[in-house]
């Protein structure tokens, strides 16, 4: 949030100088003042001015005297009426188009004069209460993350699944009765938890009416960080879109989104992630618009695509080669674009056994990020520092890494390579004995027989190539014996000195 300018309200005596500030947005307004004996179980009102534009309010509030025994309850009111209220149970709230603390009443945030509603339901005589009521009104589209600090310092790799389905849009399961209803949010939070998933991004189509809930639940589950998404879904291809909860048009073909550019526009202005879901399917009557047929699609303004969906595994009892989205991203690659491979279980009923396909982590992403927040992972999925646990084991795990004259890259990353010169490949594989690692890439590169068959869960391969001059891009696979997808590494690029960095974007 930016600070650009603080405003300072003394006591109830200040409150004809507080009518007349006009914040600018983006600002913190301080009320200050303090309860007094005579106050008990009494109400107070602190008004305030919204400007118009404002998307989020928050209110932080202390006050002292807690010692003696005084509470001052907290609530709320818009310019048009009641707006929710917390009691003495909270020291701050949230309120913001599609979200608030519970206890408050999510929606547009009209402008006009609000008010502060405080209530005093013990104080002694001959006891002063000083209150600090911190009150920031945001307009920014962008959303950092409802979880105000990192659920876990210091880099790692964290496992998530970015597609995901509640009853917010066409997710069911069953009823108490047995029936099928549409499926709580707090299952799909749960399932992921007994995963031990570290992420979820929660993707219902269109809507965005999941972020209620999904504030609500972010504080019960305070170790699986909740991202809010929606899949844009299109009479022309689905899109999953990460971080924002502000709206975003997906009427594509219609006068609000003639073309896809005013809704990347939208997405861009919102700070989201734009990734391209399951562009292997075709489209049509059974799933219309499932397969990605967008008209000029200008892909430097997509981060991601949908490489491996769990619900085309499911249709394939787990194979992920029919319908599979690698070819329409490798052809991306091959244009010289990095845009990062991801999965996502497409789940459609959390209580579906986490063995099976489309299971809530099945497959999980892994992204390397530098902590367990919101903007990391989202950065994390944008450099490309990512590999697909197919199967969501957990514990599957592998790692790549390029280098030349003194230079190293990693999955995701760009390495420069003078013509001629040698690269080094590094390929960490852990838990997957028994399986087979293959290299993919804009080169053909066959492996020597001791790295091609893994013998055992913590192992190392490393080879020495030489690669035609010109942009490249090399990516690691592992397969099971039944030939079953494990793990699928994103690219490490290699750039000539005069083939530039690559990325479209
Ligand atoms: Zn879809
Ligand atoms: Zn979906």
């Amino acid at each position: 949030m930016r600070l650009a300018r603080k405003a300072v309200l003394r006591g109830a005596a200040a409150l004809a100088v507080a009518l007349a500030v006009q914040p600018a947005v983006g600002e913190e307004l301080t009320l200050v003042g303090a309860i007094t004996g005579p106050d008990h179980q009494t109400y107070r009102e602190l008004a305030f001015d919204v400007p118009p534009g404002v998307r989020r309010l928050t209110v932080a509030f202390e006050y002292d005297g807690k010692a003696e025994r005084s509470v001052i309850d907290l609530g709320l009111r818009d310019p048009r009426g009641f707006r929710g209220w917390s009691g003495g149970s909270k020291a701050g709230f949230v309120v913001s188009e599609t979200d608030a603390t519970p206890g408050y009443l999510p929606g547009p945030l009209p402008a006009g004069r609000w008010a502060l509603l405080l209530g005093v339901p013990n104080i002694r005589s001959g006891v002063r209460a000083g209150y600090t009521a911190k009150i920031n009104l945001e307009r920014d589209e962008r959303f950092s993350g409802f979880a105000t600090q990192p659920l876990k310092g210091g880099p790692g790799w964290y496992r998530g699944d970015l597609h995901l389905h509640t009853g917010h849009s066409d997710a069911f399961c069953p009823a108490q009765s047995g029936v099928r209803a549409p499926c709580p949010t707090f299952r799909t939070l749960e399932a992921a938890r007994a995963r031990g998933l570290d992420f979820v991004a929660v993707t219902d189509h269109n809507t965005t009416s999941q972020a209620q809930d999904l504030r609500a639940l972010s504080a019960a589950y305070d170790q699986l960080l909740v991202i809010p998404g929606r899949e844009v879904t299109t009479f022309f291809g689905h899109a999953n879109v990460f971080g924002p909860t502000a709206e975003i048009d997906f009427q594509l073909g219609s006068s609000r989104a003639p073309g896809l550019d005013p809704i990347l526009d939208q997405v861009e202005r919102a700070g989201g992630l734009f990734s391209i879901n399951h562009p292997g399917l075709p489209s049509g009557e059974a799933c219309m618009g499932c397969g990605w047929s967008v008209p000029d699609t200008d892909y430097r303004r997509v981060q991601a695509i949908e490489v491996l969906n769990g619900g085309v595994l499911s249709q394939f009892k787990g194979d992920d080669r029919p319908l599979s989205g690698v070819p329409f991203w490798e052809s991306r690659l091959n244009e010289g674009l990095r845009i990062t491979a991801i999965g996502g279980s497409d789940n459609h009923d959390a209580t579906l056994a986490s063995d099976q396909p489309s299971a809530v982590g099945y497959p999980t992403t892994v992204v390397r990020a530098r902590e367990l927040s919101q903007a990391a992972i989202l950065d994390g999925l944008r450099a490309g520092h990512v590999f697909i646990d197919a199967a969501g084991s957990g514990s599957r795990w592998m790692d790549m890494q390029a280098s030349s004259d003194g230079r190293t890259a990693e999955m995701g990353d760009t390495l420069l390579v003078k013509p001629g010169h040698r690269v080094r490949l590094d390929v960490r594989l852990r838990g997957v004995a028994g399986g087979t690692l293959s290299l993919a890439g804009s080169t053909p590169v066959v492996l020597p027989t001791e790295c091609r068959t893994v013998a055992s869960d913590d192992t190392a391969c490393t080879l020495e190539l030489t690669l035609p001059p010109g942009r490249r891009w090399l990516r690691a696979e592992v397969r099971g014996p039944d030939g079953r997808l494990w793990l699928f590494g994103n690219p490490v690029y290699l750039a000539g000195d005069n083939a530039g960095a690559g990325r479209g974007r």
